[in-house]
Parts: structure tokens; sequence; C-alpha cells
């Protein structure tokens, strides 16, 4: 237990993802010995991300603008949403290179333990999306967990009845693993192998 404002600055730092209180009193002395110029540009660039990073309009994906520069690209093929768990999956499909449509971030995943349930997700954008006719094909790709597994499973019975070209991930990718983690090659495969479940 350390004074005051060292203790604070630990006790935040192992509340970060993969932080433990070994780590977290590693960095905090590391920052101590920092040079302070160095600190404040650390301190001033979370603040702000904070404050100028928000979800696209239309995806949900992370940006700096009103909408994504995936969503404002002219190129993208409008007809195929493929829809992910959260916008970091989008960077690992995206160095994949196997897909050109545009994506939907649904916000997380189904966790009936962490009370997250479809209403906390941004289905009802997704459903949006769908309505005037232009997507024909959604690719479900969750992750390949137990939370993902029960969304792809809601999603999947829910866009089955809009007469929709259906499809989700083949498997092969790492089970209980986070899609982020998985490489380009495995990722890859999985999308060009996809399972077609409607339409
Ligand atoms: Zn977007």
């Amino acid at each position: 237990m350390y004074d005051g404002v060292i203790q604070d600055l630990i006790d935040e730092l192992g509340q970060l993802p993969g932080i433990g209180p070994k780590s977290a009193q590693r960095i905090a002395f590391h920052l101590l010995d920092a040079d302070p110029d160095d600190v404040k540009r650390f301190a001033a660039v979370m603040v702000e991300v904070k404050s100028k990073v928000h979800f696209c309009e239309v995806c949900g994906n992370v940006t700096v603008d009103v909408q994504c520069r995936i969503c404002t690209d002219a190129r993208r093929d409008d007809s195929i949403i493929c829809v992910v768990e959260e916008s970091k999956d989008i960077i690992a499909i995206e160095r994949t290179r196997e897909f050109r449509g545009r994506y939907h971030v649904l916000g997380g995943a189904i966790s009936p333990i962490a009370g997250i349930g479809p209403d906390q997700l941004r289905i009802r954008e997704l459903l949006g999306r769908l309505q005037d006719g232009t997507v024909t094909e959604v690719i479900i790709a969750t992750d390949p967990n137990l939370e993902g597994e029960a969304t792809a499973t809601y999603l999947i019975r829910m866009l089955s009845t809009l007469g929709l070209k259906v499809s989700k991930l083949a498997s092969g990718l790492p089970v209980g693993a986070d899609l982020e983690y998985a490489d380009e090659l495995t990722l890859g495969r999985a999308f060009e192998g996809r399972t077609s479940i409607a339409g």
C-alpha cells in the first residue's frame, strides 16, 4: 500500500484489462520515473480520445467523424453487411482482405450472466439498415465463444424470417477465443468457407 495518489494510480491501472496488481505497480513506477512532458502527452491523449471518439451513426464503429471511414467509402459493396461484436473485430477482418462490404457493430454479445440481452446491443439499428432492400446478405462474425454463439443463434433466428441470405463464419476459428486474436489466414479461411444458413 502506497501513499494517496500513488496508490490511486496503481488502483486505476489495475482496472485496465489484462493488467494485474504487479503490472499496475510496474507501470505506476514507470510513470513516476518518466519525463513529465511524456506523461502529460499520455494523459492528454487519454482525455482527447474520450472527448473526440464516438460511435459511427450508421454502423457503430469508433470514429472521430459522424460516420466512419468504411461507411463513407463509396467503393464498398452496400448489399452485404458483416455483423461483429466490437470495432476491433472490423480491424481483424479488414486485415484478411476477404471482405469488401459494410459492417455493423453490435457493441457486445448476449450474456445473461453479465445482464446483456438483445436490447442492450445495436440490433434494432441493424434491423433499421435492412429495411430498404439494399442489403441482400448478412454475414454473422461474432466471437467463437459461448456469448458469441448465443448472439449468432439469436440473429440467425431473427434474420432468417426476412428473406435475406444469411451466413456465419466457418468453424476452424479457435473455440473460446476472440475474433481479434485469430490470425489473418485462419480468419480469411473462415470468411471464405462461411456456412450459408438461410436465403
Ligand atoms: Zn460506420
